[in-house]
């Protein structure tokens, strides 16, 4: 298994990052993962542009432009000979002596990657999956895909807990998204997704799925929705990376409809499989 680290492609067991990376002490990076599919990556180059947008808003510099990632991760794709998966990146701030301060200017940030197998989770998404509520206590700029994910963590492992697919975060009455996918509603027909602000990270799947929804005249409305809404919504879905669009059939206990994935979660469904065939062949 071949991993990157630094630009260089390198056997996983001879792979090192130093004890003060940054990112390991204080989770002072930004990250992507995208999804591999016939060993095409799938909305590549968005993924690309939200890292050197994650980075800028931590007043980060990437050494290496969008174009110059991309064919680098081809290289690792083939390498590892990739077909159903995703490729995980990251970069840090680099490797100094631990202070909270930014290092001088001629430390180069960390960069890893590596892929891994990852089946499509067909079942699940037949299916539908459950969840739990969870207040969110993640700080104000869930906008950087940064590497601090405390927050998410500790909701995702309440919901693993209550043997649950996803926990839908909300700041008192209003949901924001989920621990790690973003969250819809759908009423009366017309899907109701929080905007696109400093309280939620803008899913790059979220974005495709709007995008088929202009092109296809399906009505959306981008605007914080709350718990209520939540409660009385005909459907409810997740999407992300990995999990496409998930229909969500409980919330808290509380079957979302009647129980079962609803019609508009199935169309979005069939329509992003489309995009996906269209992009990265079947
Ligand atoms: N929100 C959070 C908190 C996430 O971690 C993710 C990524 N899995 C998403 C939303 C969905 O983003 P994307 O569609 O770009 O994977």
């Amino acid at each position: 298994e071949y991993v990157i680290v630094d630009g260089e492609v390198l056997d996983r067991t001879v792979a090192k990052v130093d004890i003060e990376d940054r990112g390991y002490q204080f989770g002072d990076g930004v990250y992507e993962v995208i999804r591999i599919y016939n060993g095409k990556m799938f909305t590549g180059k968005e993924h690309l542009n939200r890292l050197v947008e994650s980075a800028g808003k931590i007043r980060m510099k990437l050494p290496f432009s969008p174009e110059e990632l991309e064919s680098k991760m081809e290289e690792l794709i083939s390498k590892n000979e990739l077909d159903t998966g995703i490729v995980y990146m990251q970069f840090t701030r680099g490797t100094s002596p631990r202070n909270h301060v930014f290092p001088a200017g001629d430390v180069a940030p960390t960069f890893v990657a590596y892929t891994r197998k990852v089946a499509r989770p067909v079942e699940s998404m037949e299916k539908g999956v459950r969840t739990i509520l969870d207040e969110d206590i993640r700080w104000l700029r869930c906008d950087i895909k940064s590497l601090n994910l405390l927050g998410n963590l500790l909701s995702k492992q309440k919901a693993a807990e209550a043997g649950c697919f996803e926990a839908i975060l909300h700041r008192g009455e209003t949901v924001t998204e989920g621990s790690h996918s973003n969250i819809s509603i759908v009423k009366d027909g017309v899907i109701i997704t929080h905007q696109a602000d400093n309280f939620i990270l803008n899913g790059i799947t979220r974005q495709k799925v709007l995008e088929i929804c202009s092109n296809e005249s399906i009505a959306f409305e981008e605007r914080a929705f709350t718990l209520d809404e939540l409660s009385s919504a005909d459907e409810v879905f997740s999407s992300g990376t990995t999990v496409e669009v998930m229909p969500i059939v409980e919330v808290d206990g509380k079957p979302v409809g009647n129980g079962e994935p609803g019609p508009v979660t199935r169309n979005l469904q069939n329509l992003f499989k489309g995009e996906i065939e269209r992009q990265c062949g079947n």
